[in-house]
């Protein structure tokens, strides 16, 4: 899945969850009814300690330094399917769902 490291940062530094039942909302983007609160279970929403600004540069700071490498690894390989994770969650599902019924074609 590929996303902008900027991307990345604005959608985790934004997240709220709720603390009695987890749901997930973003500042922006899915909004609770009521700043603050959960719609679901009326609870208090809060931001995850990883999901600090500095947290976040230090997860992609060893992402891009341990973790990347392995896309050439598996790229030489043939064995590389790449998704943009900067689309509309349904057509980032459907790419999968595709990448998927490739890999079990016979
Ligand atoms: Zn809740």
């Amino acid at each position: 899945m590929m996303v902008p490291d900027g991307v990345l940062t604005d959608r985790l530094t934004a997240r709220r969850i709720c603390r009695q039942c987890s749901a997930s909302y973003h500042l922006e983007y899915l909004k609770p009814k009521v700043e603050g609160v959960c719609d679901r279970c009326q609870g208090e929403l809060y931001q995850r300690k990883d999901d600090s600004e500095e947290v976040i540069l230090n997860r992609l700071k060893v992402y891009h330094d341990q973790t990347s490498p392995l896309i050439d690894f598996y790229e030489k390989r043939k064995k590389l399917y790449t998704v943009d994770g900067n689309k509309k969650i349904e057509m980032i599902f459907s790419e999968i769902c595709d990448i998927i019924d490739k890999l079990n074609k016979p």
